[in-house]
């Protein structure tokens, strides 16, 4: 997103086109079915002082013109009164195609009351035409850019902090809870659809004296580039997450425990095989635990799986770690 001052105040143009003074030019759209009500706009738009404006229209209300026409437009004015349409209704269909631009309606002297709902539905301003001077336009055109940069800033907050309730810091992949929210969601879907659903506990060896030997700070970047190596590793359609300090979990989709144990016995030698450097430059690797377990239609309660799976897991640590244990093999080994 560009800037640039006009005035005292601040805008953004989208386009970002400089013109020969090496300003910043506003790229405004109308749209309007009568070509003498686009000239005084023109003309008036052009009187505005302080002003680098590329001017366009549409005297058409057909809608998906309207979308094309405006992709490279910063601001967009549309007529209330467009043949068989009405500007509300070519403002939604832009809405509703993705123009995120702010608009700007044009009513006629006594048409107030549209404008009243043309706020509602979303337009940024309305001007009276009969009562169109630059000042005016000067005034709508600024405060609809600034309430439209205002809203992008919000929603790009919003986004961040969505990201920030659903993502892990340190490893990028997802928190705990995000994690159960997504497995129950997917262990619902593969059991509705009868797909296998397999799930892989992943805990690294030793980590503690990984830790007192070379600092937390280097546990971290252990942490952080396991949390990568999986996230690189695993499909789109899979899901994964940090469990715990030095925990992880992957739900496999469409996947049985023998492709199951394939994917982690890769993944365990993936991460055994990771060189990493100490503060003091020694190379150091870790080693990791992996517990899996099979979610099967009795699963509704999906934390059965993810026991089953803690299970395995304590089991491989017994045996010695460093290894991969399927649940159902560790059970048979029981009987
Ligand atoms: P085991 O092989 O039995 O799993 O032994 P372990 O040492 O890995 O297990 P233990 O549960 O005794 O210790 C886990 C360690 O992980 C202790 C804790 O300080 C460390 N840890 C947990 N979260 C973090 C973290 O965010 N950063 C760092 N650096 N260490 C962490
Ligand atoms: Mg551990
Ligand atoms: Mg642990």
């Amino acid at each position: 997103m560009l800037w640039k001052i006009i005035g005292s105040r601040w805008l953004y143009c989208q386009s970002g086109v400089n013109n020969s003074m090496g300003e910043q030019t506003l790229k405004l759209l109308v749209i309007d079915d009568d070509p003498a009500d686009i000239e005084l706009l023109r003309r008036n738009i052009a009187d505005i002082p302080d002003m680098s404006v590329e001017f366009t229209s549409l005297s058409t209300s057909i809608k998906d013109q309207a979308v094309l026409s405006s992709q490279s437009a910063d601001l967009v004015f549309i007529d209330y009164l467009l043949g068989s349409h009405t500007g509300i209704d070519v403002f939604q269909a832009m809405k509703e195609a993705g123009c995120c631009q702010p608009m700007i309606m044009l009513t006629g002297m006594g048409n107030e009351f549209i404008a009243v709902e043309a706020m509602k539905a979303g337009f940024a301003d309305y001007i009276v035409k009969e009562a169109m001077e630059p000042s005016h336009l000067r005034r709508a055109i600024t405060y609809a850019l600034e309430k439209a940069s205002l809203m992008q800033q919000l929603e790009e907050q919003r986004k961040q902090l969505e990201k920030l309730a659903r993502i892990d810091d340190l490893t990028g992949l997802y928190n705990r809870r995000y994690f159960f929210e997504r497995f129950t969601m997917e262990v619902s879907r593969a059991v509705r659809y009868g797909q296998p659903f397999s799930v892989l506990m992943i805990d690294l060896d030793h980590f503690k004296h990984v830790n007192d030997t070379y600092g937390h700070l280097f546990g971290d970047e252990v942490l952080a580039r396991t949390g990568k190596n999986i996230q690189i590793h695993t499909r789109n359609t899979d899901i994964s997450g940090r469990y715990g300090g030095e925990e992880f979990c992957i739900g496999l989709s469409s996947t049985g425990l023998a492709g199951a144990e394939e994917f982690a016995e890769r993944m365990r030698q993936r991460i055994e095989n990771e060189k990493f450097i100490a503060p003091d430059g020694q190379t150091v690797q870790v080693t990791c635990s992996i517990g899996i377990a099979l979610v099967d239609e009795y699963d509704q309660n999906v934390s059965r799986s993810l026991d089953c799976a803690d299970q395995a897991l304590y089991e491989a640590k017994s045996l010695g770690r460093n290894r991969v244990v399927v649940w159902k093999a560790f059970n048979d080994l029981k009987k």
